[in-house]
């Protein structure tokens, strides 16, 4: 990478999110771009989550891009390895791959108030853009507990999304460490091999079943054949997941009868009560995550499986102590203890007009315009930001809409003219936000009783989108110039101030 390399627009990760960017960019007609991404290929988390039995949770025919859809996803709920090569063949027809700049770590953005452009420092070289798209994924972060002890443990540790494949787990004595949506896919598929499976659960999670089955090759041939067929198929899906939205949103009561589903699918499965009671949830169903496995609770049955419902409170050499006291032996440690979701550490790396970090700016809480926009960080824009998670539904709409929100936001740069920037006004993010919050109070993710990664260190859910998919996408339809400071280069400006002062240039008061 040359130095001081100058783009209008600099992207950073090749998952769904920036890959979507960049196909957008280049339907916009933008050429002069790069997508800056820390690995060494495509995909992001179906790129680094490759633990056994990895799958989507959400059908492939609405998980995938409404712009390129594939007639042959293989399954219903299809595996690591289909979703991470679908990725790769989006970088290849959409003819992506002269942009992406791989081992390109961003370290440091910063935000140039004179020239109107961020500074950017990646691990191989220095760049300058106009505008950057931060599509580093709410999930890309693994996190591992602060466990005292751990540095004694004399085995195997890592974390599901970082599998060691090199380690053989053949008749080892493995403890797997939560309960979340990859520790239900990793269970099943890896009781088999190991000697003794012992599951560290602090909370149970709701788990319904999952259809999951090979798409028939007569399917598939009438979807490549017939291509509004794949189109009906994701509508179908899209519309029984926005029809849910309400119950979660509203009307969290109306889980009650889901939670009855719940039960007798466990109830199949787990014959012992002391298990049962074990693994039967104290929360209202959607609270958290609800996981999808018809393998799941089989598995916890098996005689090489123990469930310790307690959490791992601490490591003394190979021996594991959890919180009720019990003690465990094992060889390896698998974490399956999520991400960092809302102390993303990309945030610490973004530095905004006024020398702050994106870290300390959300240090009460991340906050953004639309789930884009922070203010006093001008011109850029992230891809799944604040409150655009879904509890239900394929996170590629949330994508699509923020990929429409973004290609207005170039046009309005366009019909502004010159060398210009777009600053989130306070107000209008506070507006937003406060919006978002009311309408979080009745959701089931905030009353139903649970802690979960959802919300942050303060207790506010600043993850989850309060409402459907199609309210999002006519909320990210336009950008709305009243909600921003127009920004303009000092010198360019009627009457003096610097572009901190936030006052709208002559012309932009004109263009509102
Ligand atoms: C195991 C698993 C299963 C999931 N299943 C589903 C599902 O079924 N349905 C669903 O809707 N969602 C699912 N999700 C959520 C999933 O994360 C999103 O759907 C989507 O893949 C996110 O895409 P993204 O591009 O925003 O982020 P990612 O896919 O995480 O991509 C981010 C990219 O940014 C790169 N990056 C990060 N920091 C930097 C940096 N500083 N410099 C350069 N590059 C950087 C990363 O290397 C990565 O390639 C799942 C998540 C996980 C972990």
């Amino acid at each position: 990478m040359a130095e001081h390399e100058h783009v209008r627009v600099a992207v950073i990760g090749s998952g769904f999110g920036g890959l979507g960017a960049a196909v957008r960019l280049r339907r916009e007609g933008i050429t002069d771009f790069v997508v800056l991404e820390r690995a060494d290929s495509v995909g992001g988390t179906w790129r680094d989550n490759s633990y056994p039995g990895c799958a989507c949770d959400v059908p492939s025919h609405l998980y995938s891009f409404s712009f390129a859809p594939n007639p042959d996803w293989p399954r219903t709920f299809s595996g690591q390895e289909h979703i991470r090569a679908y990725l790769e063949r989006v970088a290849d027809v959409f003819g992506l791959r002269p942009h992406l700049r791989f081992d390109s770590e961003v370290k440091l953005m910063t935000w140039d108030a004179e020239q109107l452009r961020w500074e950017i420092e990646t691990a191989s070289g220095r760049l300058t853009a106009d505008l950057v798209v931060s599509a580093t994924g709410p999930l890309s972060d693994p996190k591992i507990p602060d466990i005292p002890g751990l540095d004694t443990f004399p085995g195997k540790v890592f974390h599901s999304a970082r599998w060691d494949h090199d380690y053989d787990l053949k008749g080892k004595r493995v403890a797997m460490v939560g309960t979340g949506a990859s520790a239900i896919q990793i269970v099943p598929a890896i009781q088999p091999r190991v000697g003794r499976l012992t599951l560290f659960q602090r909370t149970p999670p709701w788990v319904m079943p999952r259809m999951d089955r090979a798409i028939s090759g007569a399917e598939r041939w009438l979807h490549r054949q017939l291509p509004f067929t794949t189109q009906a198929r994701r509508g179908l899906l899209w519309g029984i997941r926005e029809l849910q939205v309400q119950a979660f949103t509203k009307h969290p009561g109306e889980l009650g009868f889901v939670e009855q589903l719940a039960k007798r699918n466990m109830a199949r499965a787990i014959k012992d009560p002391a298990l049962r009671a074990k693994l039967t949830p104290d929360y209202r169903i959607g609270c958290k995550r609800i996981l999808l496995s018809s393998e799941y609770y089989p598995a916890l049955a098996r005689p090489n499986v123990d469930v310790v419902a307690s959490g791992l409170t601490e490591v003394r050499g190979s021996t594991l102590v959890a919180a009720d006291g019990s003690e465990t032996e094992a060889d390896a440690i698998i974490f399956g203890t999520g991400f960092h979701v809302t102390d993303m550490p990309i945030a610490e790396r973004v530095v905004g007009a006024d020398g702050r970090t994106l870290a300390e700016v959300w240090k009460g809480g991340m906050e953004a315009l639309r789930g884009a926009s922070a203010a006093g960080f001008p011109n850029w824009m992230t891809i799944i930001g604040p409150n655009t998670g879904l509890g239900n539904s394929s996170m590629i709409l949330m994508i699509e809409s923020q990929l429409n929100y973004l290609a207005d936001f170039i046009r309005q740069l366009d019909v502004l003219g010159g060398r210009v920037a777009l600053d989130a006004r306070p107000s209008a993010v506070g507006a937003w936000n406060r919006r978002v919050q009311e309408r979080m109070k009745r959701t089931v993710w905030n009353t139903g009783g649970c802690t979960s990664w959802y919300l942050d260190g303060n207790g506010r859910n600043t993850t989850i989108w309060p409402g459907t998919t199609a309210e999002f996408r006519r909320a990210t339809r336009r950008v709305d110039l009243m909600e921003y400071e127009v920004l303009r280069p000092p010198a360019a400006k009627a009457g003096g101030g610097t572009p901190q002062s936030g006052k709208r240039s002559a012309e932009a008061e004109a263009a509102l």
